[in-house]
């Protein structure tokens, strides 16, 4: 094996391939810039659309079946962005059976992450058929979740739930959800938010959530409608983490999981990258006309497109790839703070899009950066990640265990 492939692969067990077959949606969530499908059709050549995709789609999917012939590794595949359901459905199946023999072995994950808005029986038949499992973005209680993902004339949160329902029905999924924290969170007071949140998260036998910060910068007009300050989400996310430890439900959340995990390990836990640590060199994301970036976060774009790639192993040994492996070491001997942080070894400075995020408030905020490179900063939500690490640390000392930090 390369010896630099055999490092980037060292570093985890698995690779994550999103591939976004389509730049629409059908929401229009507050904090998402994509544009409405209708509109993306009205300027879009829809043959040649339908062409570079289907294209794209069988180059992936080649990629992806000789990486997995040479190594044994494992491929979380997810179809995601912004919402794959508005994609031709011919996708899910044309996947499944791709990769029906990697599925069985055990070597690859057929995902989609889904709103759910327009999940119907016939829909969740064929998704079961093909192999598929569905995370849904759900933000949290219905007024919540309507301000925050509004569905133009429609009760945004009545179709999602509605979705949930079918998928749990054929089970192949709507158990785990992802929910963007926003401030439409934190009212009347973000601890009042955090008790509301949990207590629907279980009211509604959820078993997993995957709670994410919002990941914007003063430099969007709307930015304070939008995004909570620090200290309002330092308040949620304790109060979360305090309802969810006092808790038997035995719903899993992450951060918190994750934290817990890599604490006890003193290892970054795979995949769980928005809230601790760095994977961004392991998330390989494919768009629709063959585009290959580093996660959907468009924090680092490779330089190379899919009509150019033979097996995935091209796109994981790029420049691109040891890039963003060089950021951790460069926060480490350059970030005084990540340089002397305890919790180095679980958080590698962050993720890097909120890195980039924390370099655009800089400049909003009036201050001339002094690194040139956004990418170079850790994350914009390092305060947060300190209390929770801090806290769950206690808890955990408190409660007997060694932990390896
Ligand atoms: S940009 Fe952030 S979310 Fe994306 S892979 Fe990198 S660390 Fe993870
Ligand atoms: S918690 Fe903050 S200081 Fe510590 S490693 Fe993470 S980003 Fe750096």
């Amino acid at each position: 094996m390369d010896t630099e492939l055999e490092r980037i692969l060292e570093h985890t067990k698995y690779v994550s391939v999103l591939f976004a077959p389509n730049l629409g949606c059908n929401l229009q969530c507050v904090y998402c810039a994509a544009k409405p499908i209708a509109e993306m059709f009205q300027e879009t050549d829809v043959k040649r659309y339908r062409e570079v995709l289907w294209d794209t789609a069988e180059r992936t999917a080649s990629a992806i079946e000789r990486f997995l012939d040479e190594y044994n590794t494992h491929i979380d595949f997810e179809m995601h962005g912004y919402e794959p359901l508005l994609a031709d459905p011919e996708l899910f199946k044309f996947f499944g059976e791709k990769f029906r023999r990697y599925a069985k072995e055990g070597k690859l994950e057929l995902n989609m992450q889904t709103n759910a808005t327009l999940v119907t029986e016939d829909i969740a038949k064929m998704l079961r058929k093909y192999g598929w499992k569905a995370g849904v973005s759900v933000d949290g209680p219905r007024e919540v979740h309507n301000r925050n993902r509004p569905m133009p004339g429609e009760d945004s949160y009545q179709r999602t739930m509605n979705g949930v329902k079918i998928l749990r029905k054929y089970k192949i999924g709507g158990e785990g959800i992802i929910s963007v924290i926003t401030k439409n969170h934190m009212h009347p007071t973000p601890k009042d938010g955090a008790q509301r949140y949990y207590r629907w998260l279980v009211d509604n036998e959820f078993k997993s959530a995957n709670l994410h910060f919002v990941e914007y910068t003063k430099m969007f007009d709307n930015w304070e409608k939008i995004e909570p300050s620090i200290s309002e989400y330092i308040e949620f996310f304790v109060e979360v983490y305090r309802q969810w430890a006092k808790d038997s439900s035995g719903v899993e959340i992450i951060p918190f999981t994750t934290i817990i995990n890599s604490l006890i390990t003193g290892e970054p836990q795979p995949s769980q990258c928005l809230m601790m640590d760095t994977h961004c060199f392991n998330i390989i994301e494919i768009t629709w006309d063959g585009q290959i970036l580093n996660c959907d976060r468009n924090s680092y774009t490779h330089n190379i497109k899919i009509t150019e790639v033979n097996t995935l192993e091209d796109i994981l040994k790029s420049k691109t790839s040891k890039e963003t492996l060089e950021r951790s070491k460069y926060l480490q001997n350059n970030d005084p703070a990540c340089g002397a942080c305890k919790y180095w070894k679980i958080c590698h400075g962050g993720c890097t899009y909120s890195g980039m995020m924390r370099y655009f408030d800089l400049i909003a905020e009036g201050e001339k950066p002094k690194i040139k490179d956004p990418r170079l900063y850790r994350t914009k939500y390092c305060p947060i990640y300190r209390i929770l690490f801090r806290i769950i640390e206690k808890d955990l000392r408190d409660l007997g265990y060694d932990l390896a930090i």
